[in-house]
């Protein structure tokens, strides 16, 4: 469904990806996992247009989408979850919603009772301002945002900072169901234990090049891994 090939990218004389090759295929939960500074988040910007690689070229749903405008990638069916959620703060949760469905010319309510299904507490707080969302309640109107223009494939990008560890347990549950529910996944994570939980696949970038992919559990079970990743 995504491919990336050998795709380098540079902030200025920075260079941060160096030749990273991975895919993502139809049904999967595939987690890129790596430190502080790796490259995943830049990896993420890259396949959603907010960032050009110099060389290389990324490959979504039989189309080469290297080179188009980030609102284009979102019409092929791809959404971005960013770090840090970035929703609008000052504007509700209902109005953070319809944003997400930018991409079509008018907000359906089925779509909008779809995500309140799937996130009642959403529901709960449909007129509340945002910005005043617990942590947790701000990941999932990301999420939901996201949904709102029906993705073939979700990009979420740290989906468990800042969150509370039961909160953590919840968002990725939510994960695997919005996964099962027909949504392949590309997670980027700093918690290795997590992702590797829940992804089939994985791989691992250290600064800026991919050193070791394998199913989920595979890299768990990895020596190399563990030690550096899991706390032992
Ligand atoms: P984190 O988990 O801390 O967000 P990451 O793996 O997502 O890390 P990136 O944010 O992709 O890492 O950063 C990769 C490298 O690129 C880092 O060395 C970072 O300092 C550098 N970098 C990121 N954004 C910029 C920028 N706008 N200008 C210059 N360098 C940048």
């Amino acid at each position: 469904m995504l491919t990336v090939n050998d795709i380098n990218v540079y902030y200025g004389p920075i260079h941060a990806i160096k030749g990273v090759s991975f895919e993502v295929r139809p049904g999967e939960i595939v987690a890129l996992i790596g430190a502080n500074g790796a490259g995943k988040s830049t990896v993420l910007k890259t396949i959603s247009g907010l960032l050009r690689p110099k060389t290389g070229n990324i490959v979504f749903d039989g189309r080469d989408i290297t080179k188009l405008e980030a609102h284009k990638v979102v019409r092929a069916g791809l959404a971005h979850v960013p770090e840090g959620r970035r929703i609008f703060l000052q504007m509700t949760v209902i109005e953070n919603l319809e944003m997400g469905a930018f991409t079509k010319s008018t907000v359906s309510e089925e779509d909008l009772e779809d995500i309140f299904t799937k996130f009642p507490r959403l529901k709960e707080r449909r007129k509340q301002v945002a910005g005043t969302l617990s942590g947790g309640e701000q990941q999932m109107l990301a999420m939901g945002r996201a949904l709102m223009s029906k993705p073939k494939l979700m990009m979420l990008d740290e989906p468990s900072m800042g969150l509370a560890p039961i909160l953590v347990e919840q968002v990725f549950s939510i994960i695997t169901e919005l996964n099962k529910a027909g949504t392949t996944i590309l997670l980027v994570e700093q918690n290795a234990g997590m992702a590797l939980d829940v992804a089939h696949r994985a791989y691992v970038l250290e600064t800026g090049n991919i050193t070791l992919s394998g199913t989920g559990e595979e890299l768990a079970q990895s020596d190399e891994i563990r030690k550096a990743y899991l706390g032992g």
